[in-house]
Parts: structure tokens; sequence; C-alpha cells
């Protein structure tokens, strides 16, 4: 008989930002099956997810992965039900709807490497600032790249527990990164950025290095900010074979931008100001291959005869990648060719 390590993780009732939590159950001989991973149940009134008097909140498994860093380790991705067994308010998984994954989703997921002494990115010195932006994006060598080590041990890390990243690169400040993953259905898109989070902030820990998921983290200076763009695509999308249905697409967030700005994360108008790639949080605009746009039609969909995908490029480092994609879909569903 062996002694299996699951770790159960899930998202917090923090505001506006959730953040992970995770605890390991010992099982005997788990055989690896979702449906094998039993329900479990955590307190609730120490993570604001219920009241000290009845603070039983439960934890029912979503997906599994195999823990590449633990003998025996199970990654359990979880979500969040009340005591009744009802999806609790900070469940965002449980606001997608799509029950066919007819919406593909791929997340480019921006993050600093942050140093806990300086509280300064990785590669910026104590005092002070390093050289201005510029040299850092997908940089090689010892003076532009900091914490290779730790995001190629990431990587590794993710592939061996089967997660579907697409690539990763050194981004434009200085102990910027960025990591993509796809998935055909939002929920499971959702469930890896999530795994692949706690294993980049679980790997961090081990250098003495923490994640800055913060849009901003370097306030109004000249230094990028950080986004997750949501790539995303439907049948509608996927065989439009016209322009006009994807502009259609695009017109359909135009009304809503509120709604979208509301999930899109903490602080994002610090984010969103026109400058460094971005739209102005105050407009709505698309426009091909467009980088200052709120959503870039990619040359892809263009030369592909108006069939593909889009990309918003509002949501920030910080969102929740279940409640983005859960609005996108309400948003681009009802739309018809
Ligand atoms: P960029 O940095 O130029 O914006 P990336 O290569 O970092 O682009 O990310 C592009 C993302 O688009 C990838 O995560 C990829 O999986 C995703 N993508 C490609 N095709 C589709 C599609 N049909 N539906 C949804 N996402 C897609
Ligand atoms: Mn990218
Ligand atoms: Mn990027
Ligand atoms: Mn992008």
């Amino acid at each position: 008989m062996s002694k299996s390590k699951l770790e159960y993780i899930w998202l917090d009732g923090y505001k506006p930002t959730q953040s992970l939590r995770s605890k390991t159950k010992i099982v005997d001989d788990f055989s690896g099956k979702l449906e094998d991973a039993p329900m479990w149940s955590f307190d609730g009134s120490s993570t604001e997810q219920a009241p000290g008097g009845a603070s039983d909140c439960l934890l029912k498994p979503v997906a599994v992965y195999p823990d590449p860093a633990r003998a025996d380790g199970w990654l359990v991705m979880t979500e969040v039900l009340t005591s009744d067994e009802k999806p609790h308010p900070s469940n965002g998984r449980a606001m997608i709807d799509d029950p066919d994954d007819d919406f593909w989703f791929g997340f480019e997921q921006e993050y600093f490497l942050w140093d806990t002494e300086t509280d300064k990115p990785l590669g910026f010195p104590a005092n002070g600032y390093p050289a201005p932006q510029g040299p850092y994006y997908c940089s090689v060598g010892a003076k532009n790249a900091f914490g290779r080590e730790i995001v190629d041990e990431h990587l590794d890390l993710c592939l061996e527990a089967g997660l579907n990243v697409e690539g990763i690169n050194a981004e434009v400040a200085a102990g910027q990164w960025e990591f993509q993953i796809f998935a055909k259905g939002a929920a499971s898109a959702g469930d890896q950025i999530w795994v692949a989070r706690y294993l980049l902030e679980r790997t961090a820990e081990k250098y003495g290095v923490s994640i800055n998921w913060h849009c901003k983290p370097l306030g109004e200076l000249d230094w990028n900010g950080s986004g997750m763009h949501a790539n995303f695509s439907n049948t509608l999308t996927r065989t439009a074979k016209s322009k006009a249905t994807i502009e259609k697409v695009c017109e359909a967030f135009r009304p809503v931008v509120k709604e979208h700005i509301a999930v899109y994360g903490a602080d994002n108008d610090k984010r969103l100001t026109g400058k460094h790639e971005t739209a102005s949080i105050h407009d709505f605009s698309y426009g091909v291959s467009d980088r200052g746009a709120s959503i870039r039609i990619p040359v892809y969909t263009v030369s592909h005869g108006w069939s593909g995908y889009l990309e918003d490029r509002r949501p920030n480092s910080a969102a929740d990648p279940y409640k983005v994609a859960a609005r996108i879909i309400k948003t681009v569903k009802p739309v018809k060719a």
C-alpha cells in the first residue's frame, strides 16, 4: 500500500483579489482519477468565505494532475461550495456557461519575480533603478535576464503535470516574465492557469522569491504593467469566413465595457492608461494587429480568411481566468453570423 499525497487547491474569498490556498490530504493508493478524489472541507472563517459560527465550506475536486515535485503526489484543483453544496459566491468557475466546451481560451499570464528583501523585481538594485526598458524582453544573459532558473523549473513542472503550456518569454520590464496556456474549454483553461500559478508560487518559494501578480507593481514609473491577455474563439469565430462577423463579435463588447472591466482584475485603471501597449480603460477599440486596442484582431484571423480567434488585451495579471472567461462567453455566445 502506498500513501498518496493529494494537494487540494482552492481560491479564498479575499476581495478584490482572491488568493490560492491549499492543504494536503493523505489517501491510500490514489488512482489519479478525478472520480476517486473525495470531497473535502475547510474552515471558511479563515479565508473570508464563511462566518465563524457556521464555518465549514466544501472542496469539490474538478481536475487532477500529477504533482511532479512530490513522491506519489497529486494536484487536485477544486471549486468551493457552501455547506449545502451550492456554488460559493467566490466560485468563478461555476459562472462559466459553456457545457459543450465550444469556447477555446489561450491566456498569456504575465507576472513579476519579486525580491522579498528589496521589495522590488529581481534585477532591480536595492537603491535606484536598472537601465530603462528595452533590453529585457526575450533577453538572454545575466545583465538582462533575471530568474531564469525559477522560470525554467516552473515550465518543467507544468509540462510534467500535463498542463498545456504553449510557451514562455521574458517580458518588457526587468524581472517580468510570461507563460501561455491554451485549452479547448473555458473551465479547463481556468483550472490550468490556477494550477500553473500555484506551481509558480511554490517553485519561487524555494528560492525565497515571491510572485507579484499586481497589474502595475511599479506604479506610474515608466515600466510595463502585467496583463493576462485572453485569446478566445468559438465555432462562430473559427468558421466565420467574414470580416463583418468578426467585427460583429468585437462590437458586442462595446455596450458592456463596465461589466468586463469589473472582472478583469483590480487596479486596472493604473495599467490601462493608453501607454505601454494598452488602451485607455475609458475607451473601447479594436483593430487588426493593434496592440494599443482593447481587442486585437490577430493577423492569423485575417490571413485565415477572417476566421480564427480574438485577443482581449484588457484582463490583467491578477484577474481570475474563470470570471474573465465566463464574462467573455456571456458577451460572445448570443452573437450570430
Ligand atoms: P502575443 O504575445 O503575440 O499576443 P502569444 O503567442 O503570447 O501572442 O499568445 C497567443 C495565444 O493565442 C496563445 O496562448 C494561443 O494558444 C492562443 N490561441 C491561438 N489560437 C487560438 C484559438 N483558436 N482560440 C483561442 N486561443 C487561441
Ligand atoms: Mn504573449
Ligand atoms: Mn506579453
Ligand atoms: Mn498578447
